[in-house]
């Protein structure tokens, strides 16, 4: 804290948190591309980047690693859903084809004791 070095480059503003970062990764750049960032944000986050924005086109490390996560969770939820959609239209298709008689089941409490001590 509050060396020269620092207070000349204070470094750059994340688009996601508004805190300042020496370290950043560009959204467009090379790693951010890697990361599928734009895809990650814009398609999975409320925010919409566009390069022609006047906001920030990078984000910090730690941010980085929550899109990541968030993106994971929410294809892991994507996935889990369209499994059980895909079991349920199965198990549909198989009720109608079986087609289960839905009777009325013989109820058996009719030896019901009502005791009077
Ligand atoms: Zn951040």
């Amino acid at each position: 804290m509050g060396s020269i070095d620092k207070a000349c480059i204070s470094g750059f503003l994340c688009r996601l948190c508004s805190e300042m970062h020496r370290t950043v990764i560009h959204i467009y750049g090379d790693q951010g591309q890697r990361h599928g960032l734009l895809e990650k944000i814009n398609g999975y986050l409320p925010v919409t980047i566009t390069p022609t924005d006047p906001l920030p086109k990078t984000i910090c490390e730690s941010c980085l690693r929550r899109v990541e996560q968030h993106y994971e969770l929410l294809i892991r939820i994507k996935k889990c859903r369209e499994l059980k959609e895909r079991t349920q239209r199965a198990s549909e298709r198989t009720a109608t084809i079986e087609r289960a008689p839905q009777g009325l089941e013989a109820s058996d409490d009719d030896d019901e004791l009502i005791e009077n001590n």
